[in-house]
């Protein structure tokens, strides 16, 4: 974030440099239920960004020792692949940044995946980011919540999640990698799709009150229409079960 001294234009006649405008999304494509090993699972395409989500659960909670006994603990592992990125990044292995990912994803879902319905239990959230330009915390949310949505986790609501904030001055939405790296502030959001109530909230860089009230309202904007694009993703999933076994339809 504002990094670097070369720092590259990011606006060209009022378009960002991938020729969008300031409060629209890169296109974004939903699949669910694609892993059929998993209870429940998501491939998902936003921009550049290619992420795998999978759910497995509920299921026996090992160590034991983590078991609780009134609700189903939720482990999330968000996880980078060596080849997601340019050669700076391409480490494979644990780092810290997915480690801090991986825990701040799991209270996004330990607030609303009803865990007690499965006491005892464990469910186990993978995020894979296959590829990543920008933006993969929130788009490994946006998928990791058909995932579970794929599996039939009781769950309060949908997530979506954007990210926000400033870039040559100006509020956008959805940064890709350049715009997040030259960018004056990235703000990762993640909201319950019904009640907008917000699950995460990440800061780097500098707003002022009024554009960080502004850019809350381009977020919750936003996650309307991702709201509505994961829905599609979730019917489309009994669309083409039904084509695929039509005589199970039967009675
Ligand atoms: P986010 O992907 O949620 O925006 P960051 O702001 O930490 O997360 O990273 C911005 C972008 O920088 C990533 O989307 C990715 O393109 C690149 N990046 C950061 N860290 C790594 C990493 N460890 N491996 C590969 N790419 C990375």
């Amino acid at each position: 974030m504002g990094g670097g001294t070369n720092k590259p234009v990011l606006f060209v006649d009022g378009k960002r440099l991938d020729g969008r405008d300031i409060d629209e999304l890169r296109p974004i494509k939903i699949k669910a239920s694609v892993l059929h090993r998993a209870n429940g699972s998501c491939y998902l395409e936003w921009g550049e960004n290619k992420i795998m989500a999978a759910v497995f659960g509920p299921r026996e909670c090992i160590p034991r020792h983590r078991v609780d006994p009134y609700s189903a603990v939720i482990n999330c592992r968000y996880r980078m692949s060596p080849f997601a990125s340019l050669d700076e990044h391409s480490k494979a292995g644990p780092s810290r940044r997915s480690t801090e990912l991986s825990k701040v994803i799991r209270e996004v879902f330990e607030n609303v995946v009803i865990g007690s319905k499965y006491p005892k239990t464990a469910i186990d959230i993978s995020m894979e980011v296959l590829q990543a330009d920008g933006g993969t915390r929130c788009a490994a949310i946006t998928a990791a919540s058909i995932a579970l949505a794929d599996a039939g986790i009781p769950m309060k609501d949908l997530v979506c999640a954007v990210a926000v904030g400033k870039i040559d001055g100006k509020l956008a939405i959805d940064f890709s990698k350049i715009e997040d790296n030259y960018g004056n502030a990235d703000i990762p959001i993640a909201v319950s799709s019904r009640n907008k109530e917000i699950l995460l909230l990440q800061m780097d860089g500098l707003m002022t009150k009024d554009e960080m009230s502004q850019a809350m309202d381009m977020a919750i904007n936003a996650s309307d229409k991702i709201h509505a694009l994961q829905v599609e993703a979730l019917k489309e999933v009994y669309t083409r079960k039904a084509q695929d076994k039509p005589d199970e339809q039967v009675s």
